[in-house]
């Protein structure tokens, strides 16, 4: 290479977010952990100081929360819950880490002062922590998808306000930030998701009525945590995503589109007017949009795999069968409605695959407790928009108050 082009310090446009510091809500789980890997590669490839942590936390898992904060040396870590935190403080006794316990310190956590806060606790759950992230301005790496489908406009708000900044960490919406032309947003005819398909891609509804819990987590691609392995096996996962699209990139429904790839490999397709189609590619490998989030507007080294395309051989697409799953349907519906729909949606298919999960309810029951849900649910076209926090709780506890007397129905009709 000349002389002129070989930069003086190849690495000194990364120092100012190398030194970002970093609270990861939910750090025990798939995506936290993921996270960590990505912050000890950092730390390995340009020095130690890389992403000081400021908080970790966890609901219940003590072991993992303490292992990590002896290794990685946040200020602060916080269990959800509160019971557990004796066995916490025991754990990290010698230590100078701060330790929290309770839903309250969920959100104190959020609120101090780290630039980059990684949105990974599952469920609603993540709501109110993510929000007091997104309030006052932190970059927020944002996993929890169920966040954004139950309180889109909340966050959209809250981002706008603060002057804040919401990453995409689902590999397809981390595509498509990638991919979207935002100076010229009206030459965007179609953003294609793509799906997996999920375990049960090829599977009969009649075989699909005796999935269990187990085969159900079992995803061919990815290694998740429980619940959005089961979304990722109803297709739902692809429907929530369809809405968080809708509201992170403000594209109408009608041009966001589902199309099955089995491979995963790429994750998003963007159409432009000129007939030009903008494709995604990656190994389905959670560390590359976490690192391209912890990164921004940069790119860091990563430890995720690379794409090797010769190995693979072929890639396959297909339309998405939504009579087989239903799940898909419903939320693309809820999606058109607006409104009030997609936090009912959201908060209904968390009771209905929790109780799969116990074993309450069988597999195609989740569907049928969302759709019952969605339907108890007057003139949902009409409800207007939840714009703050207290009435997206309102709505999601009064949409899980129905979808448990369903589900609850539903397993005395099985008992
Ligand atoms: P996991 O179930 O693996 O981890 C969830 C994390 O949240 C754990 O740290 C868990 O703590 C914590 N947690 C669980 N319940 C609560 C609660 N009530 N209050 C506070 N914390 C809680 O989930 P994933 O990492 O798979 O997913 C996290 C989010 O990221 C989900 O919204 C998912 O849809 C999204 N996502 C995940 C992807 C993946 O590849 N895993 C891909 C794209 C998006 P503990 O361990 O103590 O239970």
């Amino acid at each position: 290479m000349r002389d002129g082009l070989i930069p003086p310090n190849p690495g000194i446009h990364l120092l100012p977010v190398l030194g970002r510091h970093v609270t990861i809500l939910g750090s025990t789980g798939s995506i936290g952990t993921s996270t960590l890997e990505v912050i000890r590669f950092a730390r390995e490839h340009y020095g130690p100081n890389a992403f000081p942590l400021q908080a970790l936390t966890a609901q219940r898992n003590v072991e993992l929360l303490a292992a990590q904060a002896r290794e990685m040396h946040p200020a602060v870590v916080v269990i959800g819950d509160a019971a557990m935190k004796p066995a916490l403080a025991a754990a990290l006794a010698g230590t100078d880490v701060e330790v929290l316990a309770g839903p309250d310190a969920l959100i104190e956590a959020a609120q101090r002062p780290a630039e980059m806060v990684v949105s990974a606790i599952v469920g609603a759950a993540g709501l109110a922590p993510t929000l007091e992230a997104a309030k006052r301005g932190a970059i927020v790496a944002l996993a929890n998808k169920e966040c954004v489908v139950a309180a889109g406009e909340v966050f959209r708000r809250a981002a706008a306000d603060s002057r804040g900044v919401l990453i995409p960490v689902d590999s397809e919406h981390s595509a498509a930030f990638q991919l979207l032309d935002f100076a010229q947003t009206q030459a965007i005819e179609k953003v294609t998701l793509t799906a997996s398909g999920g375990p049960f891609r090829t599977w009969s509804l009649e075989r699909m009525a005796a999935v269990t819990p187990e085969q159900a987590v079992r995803h061919p691609n990815w290694s998740m945590g429980a619940k959005i392995s089961v979304d990722s096996a109803t297709l739902m996962n692809k429907g929530l995503e369809l809405i968080e699209a809708h509201v992170l990139f403000g594209m109408a429904p009608d041009k966001l589109d589902v199309i099955v790839h089995a491979q995963s490999v790429v994750h998003c397709l963007v159409s432009y007017a000129d007939g030009s189609v903008l494709a995604h590619l990656s190994a389905p490998d959670m560390k590359t949009p976490i690192s391209l989030a912890l990164g921004w507007p940069h790119r860091i080294a990563s430890p995720a795999r690379v794409l090797n395309l010769a190995e693979l051989g072929h890639m396959t697409f297909e339309s998405p069968d939504y009579e087989r799953f239903p799940c898909l349907r419903l939320a693309r519906t809820c999606l058109q409605l607006g409104g009030t729909a997609p936090t009912i949606l959201n908060a209904a298919n968390e009771i209905a695959v929790d109780s799969f999960l116990k074993r309450r309810i069988g597999f195609l029951g989740i569907a049928k407790i969302v759709e019952q849900t969605l339907n108890t649910f007057e003139r949902i076209n009409n409800g207007c928009t939840p714009t703050n926090l207290d009435d997206v709780l309102e709505l999601d506890a009064a949409a899980r108050a129905r979808a448990s007397e369903f589900t609850g129905q539903a397993a005395g009709r099985a008992a």
